[in-house]
């Protein structure tokens, strides 16, 4: 088998956008500078985690060169920079999100950490036997398991929303399943292994007409879509800062101040307090009610760096442009003979996931990692999704803005290559 990929019709330059100076952008971007195998890099996983912009660097390495102290409790100057500079973040990740109060923003590890806190307090205290949460058939491990060990503990049940062929949900399916013993919807806004863009604003209507609250999984929403979480009426929205520009290890649960206020804390510790006798512990209001113990402050700060870098680009103009890249991606990967595209929604962001016939991802992997290329391969944590199309993984080339049309078709060649190589 050979793969037939013709030359784009027309050129494609580096810089052919008017949406973004994408040739700016990317000198902000030290990393991309760099070779991989002698090749110059060609990073297409951002869906694993985001490249970082030296703005982002250079807040990390100024706290730590300056002003690195621990925050909330400090009486001294640097204490006070620093909790003034956490602080800060909490209140732009608020400004991203449009949520009505910087309350409503809990500093956690991830998505990951952010759902389980979700599980783990609001879940337990609202749970009982016989009771269901709704998820969707493409959701992340990590909106699965939390779920499925809340079940386990109440005798509750997981529900699953099926999709059809695309990898679009089955709204009508949803609309039944909603019903008298649903207690949570928890839904991915954007699919990490085939790009949906889900309809949440229906998602979250539907179901608030039934009274349930909503947590969406934003991870792959938030660094490619402007978000209003007032305007969409989500109850609880997460998501990671390493994926958006920011550093590992820090990440944000936005929860309705209604809501968080009237949940337990998920772990105790320093700063999850207003006062503990050996008799009993008074518990702090939130945020800080679920922060227990020192955050990783250098971690917000980074963020926040991050959160300023991307606004000022703007989310609109981010969008439109990935947009682009993803249709002449779409349009050049639907040309190889013998290449399938794994997610075909007509909402989509900007994820090309595909098999080709006959050759494993890992190895299509191996092949574009010796031409520079990084993509990421395996089922991307989403094994239902895997299943439910009938294979045991993808080869996935995930984008962002610091993207270019030049690359993809670079990707193009390295998958020619993967042909010659197998055939
Ligand atoms: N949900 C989705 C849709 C994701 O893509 C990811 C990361 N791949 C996660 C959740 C988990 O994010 P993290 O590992 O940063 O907690």
């Amino acid at each position: 088998m050979s793969a037939m990929s013709p030359a784009p019709r027309r050129r494609a330059s580096l810089v052919d956008s008017p949406l973004l100076d994408v040739e700016k952008i990317r000198q902000d971007f030290p990393i991309l500078r760099r070779e991989v195998r002698g090749k110059p890099l060609v990073y297409l996983d951002s869906a694993a985690t985001s490249q970082k912009p030296q703005a982002v660097i250079d807040a990390l390495v100024r706290y730590y060169t300056t002003e690195n102290s621990n925050v909330h409790r400090g009486i001294h100057l640097l204490s006070e920079e620093a909790t003034q500079e956490y602080e800060g973040a909490r209140t732009k990740v608020q400004a991203f999100l449009n949520a009505s109060s910087p309350q409503e923003i809990v500093f956690v590890r991830g998505t990951t950490e952010g759902i389980n806190l979700v599980a783990g307090s609001y879940g337990r205290q609202n749970l009982r036997e016989g009771d269901e949460i709704i998820i969707s058939a493409m959701e992340h491990h990590s909106n699965i398991v939390p779920w499925q060990i809340l079940c386990q503990e109440k005798g509750a049940r997981l529900r699953v929303i099926p999709m059809n062929d695309s990898g679009e949900l089955l709204l009508e399916e949803y609309e039944r399943m909603l019903g008298p013993r649903t207690r949570l919807v928890a839904v991915v806004h954007v699919s990490n292994s085939l790009g949906t863009i889900n309809p949440v604003e229906e998602i979250i209507r539907l179901a608030h007409r039934q009274g349930v609250p909503v947590l969406i999984d934003g991870a792959q929403a938030a660094p490619h879509l402007p978000l209003d979480v007032r305007k969409l009426d989500c109850d609880f929205y997460v998501f990671s800062g390493h994926k958006i520009l920011g550093p590992t290890g820090i990440g944000v649960l936005y929860g309705k101040a209604s809501l968080l206020d009237s949940m337990p804390p998920y772990q105790g510790g320093g700063d999850m307090i207003k006062s503990v006798t050996f008799e009993k512990t008074v518990y702090n209001d939130i945020p800080y009610r679920f922060e227990a113990g020192t955050p990783h402050i250098a971690g917000a700060i980074g963020l926040g760096a991050a959160i300023d870098y991307l606004s000022a680009i703007g989310l609109d103009r981010v969008a439109a442009y990935e947009h682009q890249l993803l249709e002449y991606g779409t349009e050049r990967l639907s040309q190889i003979r013998g290449l399938r595209i794994i997610g075909t929604a007509r909402e989509k962001a900007a994820v090309l996931s595909f098999v080709l016939d006959g050759i494993h991802p890992h190895d299509i992997g191996t092949v574009l990692d010796s031409e520079g290329i990084a993509i990421r391969t395996g089922h991307h944590c989403t094994q239902p999704v895997m299943a439910r199309f009938g294979i045991p993984a993808t080869a996935r080339a995930s984008l962002a803005f610091y993207n270019t049309k030049q690359e993809i078709d670079v990707l193009v060649r390295g998958i020619d290559k993967v042909f010659e190589v197998f055939s």
